[in-house]
Formats: structure tokens, sequence, C-alpha cells
């Protein structure tokens, strides 16, 4: 009740911040004889450009904020509405070019005003930082240069906009809508800050220290971190934190993992990491010793929110390792309810916590079911895809009244999650983790 008490709070914060430029726009002095396309395309620049400012405050990690959604549907959000955005605010200068073609002239970056050019600067800039976010795969842009480019980018666009809307000054025509703006702006840019040095500084005070390595199936590495001199934090099952390593917090490069440790211990974490590029590759070569920077806990992914009579697990890969922070936790807790884990990779060997999953049926009513893609001659179990009839044939018939927790590879994901609507599960008993937020 709580969550979504404060989900529909900020919801509500949320459309009187974008809409209040328009309300600005019209607290007197208003400028006069302006046509109604004019008034229209300012408007749209001014809705535009308050959502851009609000992005910075949805990248901010803001535990209040993102708690009644979860991180990844706020991230999902920023990624989404940005194209919104750019749309609105390329809306601006084309409403402005077709009310009078002859305006053309402002386009020219080495003609046109002082407005005009910052205005076309920022515009520049969004394109920019929207298309190489889209396609930054096929353009080849490693993550970490992407991130470092979107934040720069994302700052300078604010910056020429605001100048922009500054210089333009028709509708910013008193110290007081100036003041408002630029606070505004301000505040908005500043929340990299926050993310940046407040949140490292605090890091920094509260060190993590690696104190087990370990091969586990396939080529995933279970590594246990121990706080050092602080008391941990409470995490709920299934959520996830950003991993810094190295001898400092101030660092950009930080990876998500999610903890595979039980939630009931709070001092020590736990995360299974397979190797996929140069980050995951350094987490797996860490000694024991090595003090590493968490920030968390984040996410959305637990069971912990959705309370139900039984579970179902069904992981793809290193998607398991969410499943390892439910499993051990329910275990810590004694919980009696039925679950079932559908686990699948390619081959045997890539089944990671094999032995520890199959000890855990001791603590818990607990069912496994593993799928191979390339099974061996002597495999007894399923093989081939998790599919509609793998699932109908092992899940029990009051399957409609547990909950479902998938996470593995985004086309394995969608397909389960195709199969168990069309057998009737609903669509809020299913729950998603996708291992990528960019
Ligand atoms: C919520 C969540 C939980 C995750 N949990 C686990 C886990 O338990 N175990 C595990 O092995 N992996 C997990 N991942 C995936 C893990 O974060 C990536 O494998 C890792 O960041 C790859 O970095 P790399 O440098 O090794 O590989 P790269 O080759 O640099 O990256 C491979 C891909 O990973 C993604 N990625 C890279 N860097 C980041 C970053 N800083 N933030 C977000 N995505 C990034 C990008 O899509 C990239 O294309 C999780 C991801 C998310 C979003």
């Amino acid at each position: 009740m709580r969550r979504t008490l404060l989900g529909v709070a900020w919801l509500s914060l949320y459309l009187f911040i974008i809409l209040a430029p328009i309300l600005l726009m019209f607290l007197p002095p208003v400028p006069t004889g302006r046509s109604f396309w004019v008034e229209l395309s300012v408007a749209l620049g001014f809705v535009g450009l308050t959502q851009i400012g609000i992005q910075f405050v949805l990248i901010a990690r803001f535990k209040p904020l993102t708690y009644p959604y979860g991180i990844d549907v706020v991230l999902k959000y920023h990624r989404q509405i940005a194209v919104v955005a750019l749309l609105f605010v390329l809306l601006h200068p084309v409403l402005i070019l077709l009310e009078h073609p002859a305006r053309i002239v402002l386009f020219n970056p080495f003609g046109g005003t002082y407005a005009s050019k910052f205005g076309l600067a920022a515009v520049v800039l969004l394109l920019a930082l929207t298309v190489t976010s889209i396609w930054r795969e096929k353009l080849k842009i490693s993550y970490e240069t992407w991130r470092l480019l979107h934040t720069g980018m994302g700052i300078l666009a604010l910056v020429a906009a605001q100048v922009h809307v500054s210089l333009a000054g028709l509708y910013v025509n008193t110290f007081w809508k100036q003041l408002i703006w630029v606070v505004s702006s301000v505040a908005m840019v500043s929340l990299i800050a926050y993310l940046r040095l407040v949140k490292p500084y605090l890091q920094k005070r509260q060190p993590w220290r690696v104190v087990g390595v370990r091969q586990e199936g396939g080529d995933t590495v279970n590594i246990d971190v121990e706080a050092v001199g602080h008391d941990g934090f409470r995490f709920h099952p299934g959520q996830f934190a950003w991993i810094k390593v190295g001898r400092t917090p101030y660092t950009m490069e930080e990876h998500p993992y999610s903890f595979t440790g039980s939630a009931e211990k709070t001092t020590r974490l736990s995360f299974g990491v397979k190797a996929l590029g140069d980050f995951s590759a350094r987490l797996q070569a860490l000694e024991v010793g090595t003090t590493v920077y968490i920030d968390g806990p984040h996410g959305a992914f637990s069971i912990d929110r959705a309370q139900a009579p039984g579970y179902v697990f069904i992981a793809g890969g290193v998607g398991i390792t969410p499943m390892m922070s439910f499993l051990r936790t329910l275990a810590d807790r004694q919980d009696p309810r039925p679950i079932i884990l559908i686990y699948s990779t390619n081959e045997e060997h890539e089944l990671a916590y094999r032995d520890e999953i199959e000890g855990l049926k001791d603590r818990l009513d607990l069912e496994t079911v593993y799928v191979l893609d390339e099974p061996p001659h002597d495999w007894a179990a399923e093989e081939g895809r998790v599919t509609g009839q793998l699932l109908d044939r092992r899940l029990p018939k009051e399957r409609f009244t547990r909950r479902f927790f998938i996470c593995g590879p985004s086309p394995m994901m969608a397909a389960v999650e195709q199969e168990l609507l069309a057998d009737g599960v609903p669509r809020t008993h299913i729950h998603l983790e996708e291992f990528a937020l960019a």
C-alpha cells in the first residue's frame, strides 16, 4: 500500500513538473502578438527540455524514487521517454520553420543569432546522444566510452538549451522566471555530482573485502565479500548492486550484479560472475583481501515483493544468480512453501551451484528440473529448450496461484513468458529480470 501511494505521489509530482514550464510561460508579462504555432512550438520545447532535465533525476539511483517501481523500470522509462522528449524538442524548431520558411537562416551554425546557435547545439547534442544510445553496439562503442559520452553530452545539451532559453528571453522575461529555470536546471545536473562524488565518498567509508573466490559450474565464479568496519546493509533476495573494484570508488566503471547470497546475512554478500568481457574477467581474477565498493541494494525482482503459496523459478545460464539468493534466503528462513526450479544451460558442466542446489532439498520443499540444450548420452533429465510442453509436464495443476520468477537470455525469457501467458498464468504473477540496463 505504501509503495502504491508513493508511486502515485511521484507520478503526480512528475506530471506537475513536466507541465510547470507551460504555467510559467503564461504568467504575466506574456509576450504579445505571437501566433498559435509559435506558442505551441515554445510550449513543446519547454516540456521536452524539462523532461530532459528530469532524466538526471531518474538516473541518480535515489532509493525513495526507485522503491515503488524498481530501478530497472525507472531506467527503462529513462530510455523510452528520451525519444519522446527529443521529439518534443525537435518539433520546436520544425514548427517555427514551417510557419516562416525564411527562418531557415537561424539553422546556419555560422549565421543566425546567439540564441539560435545554442538552440542548434542543444538539438545536435540530443540527436547524437540518442543515436549513440540506440545504436551503441552497432556503432561498436564500448559501454564505458558510451557512458562517458552520454553523461557529457547530456550535461552539455541541457546547458546549451538553458542558454538558448535565456538568450531568446521572451518567455523567461522576469528575474524570477529566469531564476526558477536556472536553479531547477542546476539542481538536476548537480544530481550527477551526487552520483559521481557523494555516493563514492559514502562508499569509501563503507568498503567491502573479498573473503572467498570459488569456481562454480561452467565459467561462473562465486565471489564472497564482507563488510569492513560497518554493518553492511539489508537487501531483498533477488536484488542487485553495482560493484566497483580498484583503489578508489571515484571511478566511472561499475557493473551491476545480482546478490546470490541469503538476504538474512547482512555483513556478507555473494555474487556469481560469468566471464563476458573486461570487467567480469577482472572480477573473476580478484584475490582474497581485495577491497571492492558496492552501491546497493537496487531492483524490484524479489520474492519479498510477491507473496504467494509457492514459487516457480526459471533460470537460463547465469540467470541462476538471483534464484540462488531466493533459495538460500528461503532455506535460512525455514520457509515451507513448495518451490520448483527449472534451470537450463547448453551443456551439463555449465550448471552452476548444482551440488548446493541439490543439498538445499534437505532444507526446502524444492523440486529441480535441469534442462540441457546439448545433453550427454546418459542424460536422464529434460533436454532442449524450456518449451510449453515442458512447462505443462513439470508444473503442478495449481500453477496459477504461484509466482513465476524468470531470469536468463532475453529470447528465452520472452518465450517462457509467452508460454505462461498462453497457459493462463496472470501477467501479474510473472516477474522478469533482464541482465541489461543499457
Ligand atoms: C540487474 C543486473 C543483474 C546482473 N547480474 C549478473 C550476475 O549475477 N552475474 C553476471 O555474470 N552478470 C550479471 N549481470 C550482467 C553484468 O552486469 C554484465 O555481464 C557485465 O556488466 C559485463 O561487463 P564486461 O565488461 O565484463 O563485459 P562487456 O563486454 O563490457 O559488456 C557486455 C555487455 O554487458 C552490458 N554492460 C557492460 N557494462 C555494463 C554496466 N556498467 N552496466 C550495465 N550493463 C553493462 C552491456 O550490455 C554490454 O554490451 C547483471 C546485469 C544486470 C543489469
